[in-house]
């Protein structure tokens, strides 16, 4: 087994509020345990370019409360095939880098796998993604903040939305995954969440027009997940103008605004302990595993299982967003 005396760290994919929590915690973590560590800029990008710079604790002073990442983050094509990741191991040789900490979301972490499999170096993926849709942890850095970022926006809709008596889409991110529609619905208390799981299931629209809207209430707030499996909140408003003309309906685009901001207490610790527990798995001699969280326990889980699986969303919290907007 190599001997891990030196820590590589980069962010990846999209950003999320808590990366730099998570890049404060490996950071002092591992010089805590006597470790090196190095910063890498621009996530594999920066791997190819070899834009690395050896990281102390005043690196990671005063960043715990900000958004985004200050070791900026990139997608990589080159890294995407067998000669980039090639030109990315020699330059980890060459940097004396012993193990790689990869803070990012569902294609970052299987870029870490990748890599991992054809190279001699330890790969600990660390969830970052505002989506929340990585398999085996029951949280990911940046998905609360994003959260609280929608039902901010939702509840100043609503104002203008109960006004008017209109019928509002909101559309929310998340390509592959409902968790912030459908979450962010029950914490605002929306009408109704259309989300990309269960596009094809059934028409989602039909089943909230029967069920929910007007029941007893002149306004109505949907959020819709940005996703090509529900067409977006555009798609959904065309359809309301053209099948149910009565209502006055309008269109919000939420937009990058969900990504910013100050991580919330929650991301924040949990950057912390990710992070943290990132380090630990290196020096247990765990290799090629994401650090996830599971009933507020740390557990590690295989980066092909975090990947490959698909995070299920839970029908229990539809009918209660559903019993709930009666
Ligand atoms: P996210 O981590 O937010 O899901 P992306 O899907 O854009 O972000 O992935 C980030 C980067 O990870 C890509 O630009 C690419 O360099 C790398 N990557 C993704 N999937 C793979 C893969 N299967 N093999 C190698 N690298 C990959």
């Amino acid at each position: 087994m190599r001997n891990v005396n030196c820590v590589g760290i980069l962010t990846s994919g999209g950003d999320a509020p808590g990366m730099n929590a998570a890049i404060r915690a490996v950071t002092r973590s591992a010089i805590y345990h006597g470790l090196k560590v190095k910063g890498i800029y621009r996530g594999y990008r920066g791997l190819i370019s070899r834009e690395i710079v050896d990281f102390k604790s005043k690196h990671v002073s005063n960043i715990i409360q900000l958004g985004g990442t200050i070791l900026k983050t990139a997608r990589s094509p080159e890294f995407a095939t067998p000669e980039g990741r090639q030109i990315a191991y020699n330059n980890i040789q060459e940097e004396g880098i012993d193990a790689l900490v990869v803070i990012g979301g569902d294609g970052s972490l299987s870029g870490a796998m990748q890599f991992a499999k054809e190279f001699d170096i330890p790969c600990i993926g660390v969830p970052g993604t505002i989506d929340n849709d990585l398999y085996g942890t029951d949280s990911t850095i940046g998905y609360d903040t994003a959260l609280n970022t929608i039902l901010e926006s939702v509840d100043k809709i609503r104002d203008t939305a109960t006004s008017h008596e209109r019928l509002f889409f909101i559309e929310v991110m998340g390509r592959d995954a409902g968790f912030l529609a459908l979450n962010g619905a029950i914490a605002s208390g929306a009408e109704a969440a259309i989300i990309p799981e269960f596009s094809t299931e059934e028409d989602q629209l039909a089943e909230f027009i029967k069920s929910g809207f007007r029941k007893s209430k002149n306004s109505s707030i949907v959020l819709v997940a940005e996703s090509e499996l529900t067409g977006g909140a555009m798609h959904y408003a065309d359809r309301v103008k053209n099948e149910y003309p009565q209502y006055d309906v309008r269109v919000t685009i939420l937009g990058h605004i969900q990504r910013g901001g100050s991580p919330t207490a929650y991301d924040r610790i949990l950057a912390s302990r990710l992070g943290a527990a990132a380090v630990d798995s290196l020096l247990e001699g765990q290799r090629n595993i994401m650090i996830g969280i599971e009933n507020d326990e740390i557990v590690y889980v295989p980066l092909t299982r975090a990947t490959k699986n698909q995070k299920h969303v839970s029908h229990s919290l539809i009918d209660l967003m559903k019993m709930l907007s009666i």
